[in-house]
């Protein structure tokens, strides 16, 4: 309900820690939406674990959208599009892949469970940039409260390295996990 809703309909808050918790509830960080098509629709039963990736192209650390991606993922990989539920520009823009409740195709034996989020660059070869890291720690932070994680338990934020056989996301950003998981807890305290 709309804060405007609650006040009009001669409901106050009785506080300003509860105006706080109220504002942290309702929040959500900027996402542009795409509304791309998807060949298949699957939904997917429960979300415990949220995988980082990079996009990691070979030829070196650019730029690129979610739409390249999923026209990719459907036309080379003959998937049922974006493999990933989320995308993060270079600019630090979040942009929307998958539905949020459809099963992705991101870490192999991992998709029932998990929201996959890729990095835009290659960070073997690049860090990731500083308005890149603000929107991942956002995005996740919003994503551990939506879906009730806790960021610093073992196996709920992870690199998609931990669950398959790739160097994914890169050294540079795999390093920088810790700081979204703490930067997550502090968030939802
Ligand atoms: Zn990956």
């Amino acid at each position: 309900m709309k804060l405007s809703l609650l006040t009009a309909a001669g409901i106050f808050l009785p506080n300003e820690k509860a105006a706080a918790r109220y504002a942290l509830e309702t929040w959500q960080p900027p996402i542009r939406k795409l509304f791309l098509q998807f060949t298949e629709y699957e939904e997917r039963p429960t979300t415990e674990v949220i995988v980082i990736h990079h996009a990691g192209f070979p030829d070196g650390d650019k730029d690129s959208s979610a739409e390249e991606i999923h026209k990719f993922h459907q036309e080379v990989n003959g998937w049922a599009g974006i493999g990933y539920h989320y995308v993060i520009r270079k600019d630090g823009t979040i942009e929307q892949g998958r539905r949020p409740n459809m099963i992705g195709a991101h870490a192999l034996h991992h998709n029932k469970n998990s929201v996959g989020i890729c990095v835009a660059g290659n960070f073997d070869v690049a860090k990731p940039n500083h308005q890149q890291m603000d929107s991942l720690k956002l995005l996740t932070a919003w994503l551990c409260q939506k879906y009730e994680l806790d960021p610093v338990a073992r196996g709920v934020i992870v690199g998609h390295r931990d669950l398959n056989d790739t160097a994914c996301p890169g050294k540079n950003l795999y390093a920088k996990l810790d700081d979204v998981r703490y930067y997550c807890r502090d968030f939802n305290r």
